[in-house]
């Protein structure tokens, strides 16, 4: 018969937020068991230079940093797994969770760190220029355009801050915007309407984005007349939304209607007890490896004061 094995501490992905997690657990003696999904480190396995993450000076590859995090994490002996956990049960005690290849184990205490994905859209061009002029975090990778002309697509509140954010940067950005009107709040949308160097391209989609091996320019189409337009630009940036990767925990977690886990005021409790959550897969706020991280260190504070209390550390 299969044994199932039981850990205290589980700790569901592996980005800033469940790398940090597993630092505090496993330093508190949870001995946290990680899987870390199907894209071990997270969205910053896709990044290149990070320079606004604190204590890396000359800046730091997103690949290079989270090795950095891993290392940490597994010196004070975080049990590391390169599965995915595909099925939960949250609501039991103690909690039971099984990974894609069928194995099953519970756990007292899970916290969930699985993140979040930009939205794409999806055509080839944004694909092969990925890091290379093409990407979805202005905050991230604004600066390496200073100067520069910009485009970002997309016309919520994250478009809209992020393109206000570029024009503090850029020489110019052009913003394309696929419907006569912008979802973004209207305090948002203003700022945007009142910086010069911003310029509004209405009922237009992304045709296509030019360059062999680094962005030249983007090509726009207007969907009311039919018009292609040519924009020079180095930088073209996607703000078109994020998924968190919550899927699994659907119908047993409190989440708003994208997905994101809903926790407790300040803390990183969930609606069931002893199930903490941090990172994007919680926040579509701030969304940086600094916060994700910050809020890894709280859940595994969270969990361990948990566990105290329940008798179970
Ligand atoms: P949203 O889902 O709110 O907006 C996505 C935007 O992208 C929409 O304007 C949408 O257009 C557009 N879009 C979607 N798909 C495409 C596509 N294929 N091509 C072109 N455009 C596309 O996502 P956000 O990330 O902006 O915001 C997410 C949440 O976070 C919101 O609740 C927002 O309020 C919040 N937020 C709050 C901030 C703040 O308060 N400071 C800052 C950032 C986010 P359309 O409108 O036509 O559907």
């Amino acid at each position: 018969m299969n044994q199932i094995e039981h850990v205290k501490c589980l700790i569901i992905g592996s980005g800033p937020a469940g790398y940090t997690a597993a630092i505090y657990a496993s330093r508190a003696g949870l001995k946290p068991v990680m899987y870390t999904g199907l894209q071990p480190g997270g969205q910053l396995m896709i990044t290149n230079d990070v320079e606004n993450y604190p204590g890396y000076p000359e800046g730091v590859m997103g690949p290079k940093m989270m090795e950095d995090f891993r290392l940490q994490a597994a010196r004070f002996g975080t049990d590391i797994r390169y599965t995915l956990i595909s099925e939960v049960k949250l609501d039991q005690t103690p909690k039971w969770v099984k990974t894609d290849d069928g194995k099953e184990l519970t756990a007292d205490a899970i916290i969930i760190a699985t993140g979040a994905s930009a939205k794409w859209l999806g055509i080839e061009s944004e694909q092969r220029l990925n890091g290379f002029g093409v990407s979805a975090c202005a905050v991230c990778d604004g600066y390496f355009f200073r100067q520069q002309e910009v485009a970002i697509v997309g016309a919520g509140d994250t478009a809209a801050e992020e393109a206000t954010y570029l024009s503090k940067l850029c020489s110019k950005v052009h913003m394309i915007v696929r419907r006569d009107e912008m979802r973004a709040s209207k305090v948002m949308q203003e700022r945007v309407f009142n910086t010069p160097n911003i310029q509004i391209y209405w009922n237009s989609e992304t045709d296509e984005i030019l360059g062999d091996t680094a962005v030249t320019g983007v090509r726009i189409k207007n969907t009311q007349t039919g018009e292609k337009t040519e924009i020079p630009i180095t930088g073209f940036f996607v703000a078109i939304g994020h998924k968190p990767n919550t899927d699994i925990f659907k119908g047993q977690l409190i989440m708003d209607e994208t997905g994101y886990i809903h926790t407790e005021g300040k803390s990183t409790r969930t609606n069931l007890s002893g199930v903490f959550a941090c990172g994007d897969a919680q926040d579509h706020v701030y969304r940086q490896a600094v916060t994700a991280a910050g809020t890894g260190c709280m859940a595994a504070l969270d969990a361990e004061r948990w566990l105290v209390e329940n008798k179970l550390a």
